[in-house]
């Protein structure tokens, strides 16, 4: 079988016509495999998913629990037929329940990645590379100015400002999903063993973490009315909050965004960021061509992101590669999906 054959990249996503399934589609359709939970990737109203545990529970905690007609649930490294197409699910490193999934037929494998790091984290499993013929990745950070710092180092500095600010709410941006809880949990291994305080739109998914094991100590969910009283805490929001009038309730915040992003100077300044965390859930410019490098793939697909210049850098490197143009990623979180989409009552029995 050929690549082009075995996946294709369409409006709806990458679709695999042997199996008939689609992975990660940004539309809905009847039968989807999806890499995590993030909204970009995991949205609502398919006729059947097959996901991690994890994924399916994260995807009814926000959509409801009649997010699909059909689930199906993916055990990490175990072996799942689909027609003449068989598909694995190994972790990606990104957020709870993450995974790549390897997709194999007459002799070929190719990885999709999903979104991936390599940096430890100590709220979901390590990603593994997998040795294979096309890996497919997203280039969300595939710049060469992208190289993420440590991210032990970043969360030091937040402890340091509440050390040298004690009168001062601390208020974390971050992601509602991942981002969030890896955050708390380094603050927790830096030994900091106040309550950390969330915001309402991440306490289910916090404590969804919370009951799959991760150490994130005493947490507390915000009461509007107490604002004034969070002198000298650590709160973390969505970062949409953090520009937000609900922001300015608190004792002379200090306003922190823990992102990727935060590399780049002119876009904390523009977001009225004061102290800019670069704690990113996605690999940096070097990550990417080392996992590119682990896989000893000969071809790369470039999913979203800065697919141009990692595309460059393969050729320079001897590898083919190309863009695969798909859109609709990017961004997660930023948009906190809405919603259960309606109509999913007729779907089929048995999907997959
Ligand atoms: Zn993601
Ligand atoms: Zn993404």
């Amino acid at each position: 079988m050929r690549p082009s054959e075995l996946l294709i990249p369409t409006p709806a996503g990458l679709w695999c016509p042997p199996a008939d399934i689609y992975i990660d589609p940004v539309r809905p359709v009847d039968r989807a495999l999806i890499t995590h939970g993030h909204s970009d990737h995991a949205r609502a109203g398919h006729g059947a998913v097959l996901a991690t545990r994890e994924t399916l529970a994260i995807m009814a905690l926000r959509y409801g629990e009649g997010f699909t007609g059909e689930r199906q649930q993916a055990v990490p490294g175990e072996t799942v037929r689909i027609g003449p197409v068989d598909f694995t699910f190994v972790p990606a490193g990104h957020v709870l329940g993450s995974a790549q999934i390897i997709v194999e037929s007459g002799g070929l494998r190719i990885v999709v990645s999903g979104d991936y790091k390599r940096e430890r984290d100590p709220t979901c499993a390590g990603f593994e590379p997998v040795r294979c013929d096309i890996f497919i990745t997203e280039a969300t950070f595939g710049l060469p100015v992208f190289r993420h710092p440590r991210a032990h180092a970043e969360v030091a500095k937040l402890l340091e400002s509440v050390r040298v600010f004690p009168e001062r709410t601390h208020i974390v941006g971050a992601y509602s999903l991942g981002k969030a809880q890896r955050v708390m949990a380094l603050i927790r291994e830096a030994g900091y063993e106040r309550p950390i305080h969330v915001h309402g739109a991440m306490e289910k998914l916090t404590e969804f973490y919370l009951s799959e094991g991760a150490v994130l100590g005493d947490i507390r969910k915000v009461v509007a009315a107490e604002r004034k009283s969070l002198g000298g805490e650590i709160v973390i929001c969505p970062p949409s909050a953090i520009q937000d009038l609900w922001a300015r309730k608190f004792p002379d915040p200090v306003t922190s965004f823990a992102s990727g992003w935060m590399r780049i100077r002119a876009r904390a300044r523009q977001k009225g960021v004061e102290l800019p965390l670069i704690v990113s859930d996605h690999a940096d410019w070097d990550d990417l061509q080392a996992t590119i490098r682990e896989t000893g793939a000969g071809e790369i697909w470039v999913t979203h992101g800065e697919a141009e210049a990692l595309v460059h850098w393969c050729g320079t490197v001897g590898l083919k590669a190309k863009p695969l143009h798909l859109v609709g990623y990017g961004d997660e979180g930023e948009a906190e999906p809405t919603g259960t989409e309606p109509g999913l009552e007729g779907a089929d029995a048995a999907a997959f």
